[in-house]
């Protein structure tokens, strides 16, 4: 790993404070391998940059000056979004020159592409890190609809103001918590990645910082739903979130109740969330409610029963009221999409308050899987209805850029030839 020998200056001003809001005296430290993977050669546990060298030095750095100056510089970042120093002008010179000389990065991403989806407003953001690896993220306009043609855009610039015969446009922003993933859920391009190493606080907080200021926005909408498993990188994304909802300037003021984490099922990392403070949304990746189709499909949550993952959604529910949990359901032709599976469905779901996400499998290539036909998913939808359970289906979102859900990874190119279709029945002969 090619180490710079600077942390960002975001990295800097979130270490001092990134106390995640727990309300037990649970540990606010969990393990962030709970499934006792092995680890990758740099697992790192805490929330120190790859290349932090003193967490404390911007500390030290602002000593000298008023207590406001901590404040103002989180007014830039946070409100202004604003990272340049030089811009920085009711700091003293003297201190703009050693911020620039101290952290010649004030972020620790950096925006090396964009890509804009053709068929929607969707776009995705190649990142990277400051040891030279690579994240992306997504930005989803929520009004934009599945059919929508919309020219690409040919530079980074502010989005056209909204009129009044259309409201204004809201944005959700996908983003990546971990680099690769340790898990490798067979139907999802992310895990055929390899898992490298766990995003700090700074670089979760970057990937909504970059393309807010790029285009002018406001996000209102974070899913935890990019690269990696973020209950597999629980202080971090603490941390993050403590900072996306903490009031301005110490964080991004978001509200928690736009702020959904997707999970596939680590089952401490569901009990740990019930002791944040904060509402923040919570979705369950089940896919299937079968033990025998979740291990083909998910094959590194094995260990992780069905009838022990519905006991802590249970307890979930009990202890975090303010929203049903949401179950994401891909459905995959021939292997989760029969009337056993959706037997088995209603069945689990029956247990606690949910909604349900029924999400057309996304091709992802040399996958052998195939999208459910759009009469199994109608099927699937009536009857989760008439059992009382509010079911939608996920609007399929910049596929044509690889930037639909499951679809985001960093891979060789080009891609191997996609293997022949396999189905659960196969799988087990
Ligand atoms: N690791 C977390 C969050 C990232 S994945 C999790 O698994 O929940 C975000 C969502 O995309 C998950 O629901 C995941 O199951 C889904 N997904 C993965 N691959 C997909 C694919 N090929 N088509 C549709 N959804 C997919
Ligand atoms: Fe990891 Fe989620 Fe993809 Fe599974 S679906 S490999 S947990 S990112």
């Amino acid at each position: 790993m090619n180490l710079t020998p600077h942390p960002s200056l975001l990295d800097a001003l979130l270490l001092p404070t990134a106390q995640p809001l727990l309300t037990t005296t649970s540990s606010p430290h969990p393990t962030s391998n709970p499934l006792n993977l092995p680890n990758p050669p740099n697992l790192p546990n805490s929330s120190t940059p790859p290349n932090s060298s003193n967490p404390l030095s911007l500390k030290t750095l602002l000593a000298p000056y008023p207590p406001y100056i901590d404040t103002e510089l989180r007014t830039w970042l946070f409100k202004k979004y604003c990272f340049n120093p030089d811009a920085y002008t009711n700091f003293p010179k003297s201190l703009r020159t050693t911020l620039k000389k101290s952290f010649p990065s004030a972020l620790p991403l950096h925006l090396t592409k964009t890509i804009h989806s053709t068929k929607d407003k969707t776009k995705k953001f190649l990142f990277k890190t400051q040891d030279n690896q690579f994240i992306e993220t997504v930005l989803i306009d929520n009004h934009s609809h599945k059919n929508t043609s919309q020219p690409p855009l040919k530079k980074p610039t502010s989005l056209p103001p909204s009129t009044s015969s259309s409201p204004p446009s809201t944005y959700t922003l996908c983003i990546s918590s971990q680099i690769g993933c340790p898990l490798s859920c067979d139907f999802c391009a992310t895990g055929m990645m390899k898992f490298t190493r766990n995003l700090t606080p700074a670089e979760i907080l970057a990937q909504y910082l970059l393309p807010a200021a790029t285009y002018n926005i406001k996000i209102s909408h974070i899913v935890f739903m990019g690269m990696g498993e973020p209950l597999l990188n629980l202080k971090n994304v603490f941390a993050a979130l403590t900072h996306f909802t903490a009031p301005l300037p110490n964080g991004l003021a978001l509200s928690a109740r736009r702020i959904s984490i997707s999970t596939s099922g680590i089952l401490n990392g569901i009990e740990k969330l019930t002791t944040f403070k904060a509402n923040i949304r919570l979705s369950i990746s089940l896919h299937s409610a079968l033990q025998h189709t979740r291990n083909i499909i998910m094959p590194d949550l094995k260990n992780v029963s069905l009838p022990t993952l519905k006991q802590t959604l249970i307890a979930y529910s009990r202890n975090k009221r303010a929203h049903p949990l949401l179950i994401e359901y891909i459905m995959i032709k021939n292997l989760n999409d029969d009337a056993t599976h959706l037997t088995a469905l209603i069945s689990f779901l029956k247990a606690f308050p949910c909604k349900v996400n029924l999400i057309a499998y996304n091709h992802v290539p040399t996958k052998p899987y195939q999208p459910s036909p759009p009469e199994r998913i109608r099927t699937f939808a009536s009857a989760l209805i008439k059992a009382h359970i509010t079911t939608t289906q996920r609007f399929k979102k910049g596929d044509d850029i690889k930037a639909a859900c499951g679809q985001l990874a960093i891979l060789p190119n080009p891609p191997l030839p996609t293997a022949p279709l396999i189905t659960a029945q196969k799988k087990h002969a």
